[in-house]
């Protein structure tokens, strides 16, 4: 009996008359209960301690190692080259359709960083700062900071402008290591020594945060002069 090289794996199947006892071994399932069968010269197969008759679909050549699976009403029969061909064949596609999905999640993370960090250009951009500063978030009272992700997911911790020197211009006084929007004479005017800078992450490298005060956005309006302008500074440590 002739099979073509290149069936396809269900035109090689077939099926067997079902044990009329059928031993436990039958009902282990998964990977590693793989019930191997041969089919012997007399067109019957032997599997699992049994003999059992053709019941639909071509036999193959006596001497064919076959991978049998017991159902309510047959067994199903597959040549083993073939059904290892198959399943490594399907778990090749699953690997490549799993390989895929990661690749576009990770795509869209890193198109959601490249967009949070251009707003955060642009935004921060806009802001003529005269002294050294970066963007800042306010200690909460647990006395953990918040964290920022960067990734613009995590719209409700808020950034401020960190002065990084101090402020003199007239009547608005504010001294380095404070916030654009907290006022000296505010309960929070004090200096603060713990690490109040934030930075968020892009899909290449750090970044200033977006400021997302309105406050430290308003006040900053004052200073309108691009070439008096102090470009943000990352802060890392
Ligand atoms: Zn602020």
């Amino acid at each position: 009996m002739k099979r073509a090289g290149v069936a396809h794996p269900e035109n090689v199947m077939f099926k067997l008359k079902c044990p009329q006892h059928p031993s436990p071994i039958w009902f282990n399932r998964g990977a590693l209960a793989e019930h191997v069968g041969r089919v012997l010269p007399n067109g019957t197969v032997d599997a699992v301690g049994h003999v059992l008759e053709l019941l639909q679909g071509e036999l193959p050549p006596a001497g064919t190692e076959v991978i049998v699976n017991l159902y309510r009403d047959y067994v199903s029969a597959e040549p083993a080259d073939e059904y290892r061909a198959r399943v490594a064949r399907e778990k090749a596609e699953e690997d490549a359709r799993r390989k895929a999905y990661h690749e576009e999640r990770a795509r869209d993370l890193r198109q959601r960083q490249d967009r949070a960090q251009k707003r955060a250009e642009e935004v921060n951009g806009a802001l003529n700062i005269p002294v050294r500063w970066t963007s800042g978030l306010k200690t909460v009272l647990s006395g953990l900071s918040q964290n920022s992700s960067g990734t613009g997911d995590n719209a409700r911790s808020v950034a401020h402008v960190l002065l990084l020197e101090p402020v003199t211009e007239g009547r608005f006084e504010r001294p380095a290591k404070t916030f654009l929007c907290t006022s000296s004479a505010g309960s929070n005017g004090k200096v603060w020594t713990e690490r109040l800078h934030t930075r968020s992450h892009g899909s290449q490298s750090e970044y200033v945060s977006e400021i997302t005060c309105r406050q430290c956005l308003k006040l900053a309006q004052r200073w309108t002069d691009t070439s008096a302008r102090i470009e943000p500074e990352l802060v890392t440590d």
